[in-house]
């Protein structure tokens, strides 16, 4: 699409009637912005998918002239899908500014060679020529019945304080960092925040980088809100124009959104490499409301978050131990030779094997982490000379849920795995080992959620966690001393009985 200009006001090319020079939007200097004309009867259906949003021409059900009607009434902005910055183009949906995730295509469009973001493709494609629109009219109401929190569990004592922490900050819309150790119950501490927002008319959003998550979460939250509207969005979802006072989202679905909330909170914040991590601070800053409170989640902060927080440069509150008092598993390092080079023999390294019979000799399930697929298909016929049983699983596995579910249920006495199982999953009564646990891929934060999966149920609150390694590392390091540092606060505070 072209744009032209006239009277001071952008027109696109196809509602023009005139000769007139047209552009593509992001060649425009200065995008006019409109007066908003009070007295102009909007489209409401309009405002209930836009309100809140930032959205493609695509993404909406409406004719281009009602569109430009309600822009020319001041009631939406056209804003450059791509801008330029210091001579740098810069994805306005989804802040990449990475020149490798740009590219140049012959647009049918604007009848140019047209830049575009190949980063956020898959919400649609946005161009040098793409406006991205948003609301500014009147925000669209959001239905908000007097929300009753319906919730008969109690809190621990490092919950409890959490979740206070939790409500100032929603209250006064800070920033707070969550700092809960595997297995606290982060979940929980929420509750009360999510109440006291509801309460005083602010719409939430929680948001985490896994669907599986969000499917997990919306029945919880919806249990405990039964009096609310609740919003799952995920790729391909149906509540996509709900403008709920609570919505569950993945981290990429809040690229549609924009100051639409008053309160996000961010679940695992550190489950992606740092550039990912960027864009979807990106996302979030977008999403946000410019007056918002913001609480961060995680188990494991990066190396410049738990920085931040030693130097009293962020909020943060810890649970330092998990509900049921016992500390945290502490991992043992275990050196296992060039365990590679033995492989290509087939050979395993003996402690390693030691490990694993002892464990199917007294009948305790385990996961055994590797860091590469590869070699986990090499394994896994060694390891299986042990018991036939024994199965492995990685992220692109198709029967993966089977798995999970059949180690699960007990059918299976150990499974092998990537770090495709390091969070998200609780085995009740297991021992962990990592094999190579000296690989770039167990970094700080992988190995602290790995040792994480040990000890979870109050009738098995201890276990193994072993790092088998060809080398110590210093994130083999720094995640056993963050755990050994948790339990020592938690014993301070009293949090833990044994
Ligand atoms: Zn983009
Ligand atoms: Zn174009």
């Amino acid at each position: 699409m072209r744009f032209a200009i006239v009277h001071s006001k952008l027109l696109p090319d196809k509602l023009l009637h005139s000769s007139q020079k047209t552009y593509p939007i992001s060649s425009i200097d200065q995008i006019p912005v409109l007066q908003i004309n009070p007295n102009y009867s909007y489209n409401i259906e309009l405002q209930q998918q836009l309100s809140g949003k930032q959205l493609l021409l695509d993404d909406l059900t409406f004719p281009l002239e009602e569109i430009q009607e309600h822009y020319e009434q001041g009631h939406l902005i056209y804003r450059k899908g791509i801008h330029v910055e210091k001579n740098k183009p810069i994805c306005t949906r989804c802040g990449n500014q990475d020149n490798l995730f740009f590219a140049h295509y012959p647009c049918a469009r604007c009848g140019e060679k047209c830049l575009y973001c190949r980063k956020c493709i898959m919400m649609g494609r946005i161009s040098a020529c793409t406006p991205l629109i948003s609301w500014t009219g009147p925000a669209a109401q959001v239905e908000m019945n007097r929300t009753q929190l319906s919730w008969n569990g109690s809190l621990s004592y490092g919950q409890q304080a959490a979740s206070e922490r939790v409500i100032q900050a929603i209250n006064e819309n800070k920033e707070l960092l969550v700092w809960a150790v595997c297995g606290a119950g982060k979940t929980e501490v929420l509750f009360q925040g999510i109440d006291a927002a509801l309460a005083s008319g602010k719409r939430v959003c929680l948001a985490t980088p896994r669907t599986d998550v969000v499917l997990e979460l919306t029945p919880r939250l919806k249990n405990v809100f039964p009096h609310i509207q609740v919003a799952s969005l995920y790729g391909g979802s149906e509540d996509r124009h709900l403008n709920a006072p609570l919505s569950i989202t993945t981290t990429h679905q809040l690229l549609r959104f924009y100051r639409a909330f008053d309160t996000v909170i961010l679940d695992e914040v550190d489950a992606f490499p740092y550039s990912v991590e960027e864009s979807l601070q990106y996302a979030v800053s977008q999403a946000r409301k410019q007056s918002s409170s913001m609480i961060y989640l995680t188990a494991t902060p990066n190396e410049k978050w738990q920085a931040e927080c030693l130097h009293g440069k962020k909020d943060f509150v810890t649970i330092p131990a998990r509900y049921h008092r016992h500390p945290l598993p502490v991992p043992r390092f275990q050196w296992c030779g060039n365990w590679e080079k033995g492989l290509k023999k087939n050979r395993l390294p003996p402690n390693i094997l030691q490990w694993v019979k002892k464990r199917l000799d007294t009948s305790k399930q385990c996961l055994l982490f590797i860091p590469k697929i590869d070699k986990m298909e090499k394994i896994l016929p060694l390891i299986r000379l042990l018991h036939p049983k024994i199965e492995a699983v990685h992220a692109e596995d198709p029967h993966r849920k089977e798995k999970v579910l059949a180690m699960r249920n007990k059918k299976i006495p150990m499974l092998l795995t990537t770090t495709i199982l390091e969070r998200g999953v609780t085995f009740p009564n297991i021992d962990v080992a990592v094999l190579g646990a000296e690989d770039r891929i167990f970094t700080e934060s992988a190995l602290v959620q790995i040792a994480g999966r040990v000890g979870r149920s109050a009738q098995a609150p201890g276990g193994d966690i072993t790092f088998f390694h060809y080398g110590k590392t210093n994130a083999m390091i720094r995640a056993k001393n963050q755990i050994l540092k948790m339990n020592e606060e938690a014993r301070k505070k009293g949090l833990i009985d044994y």
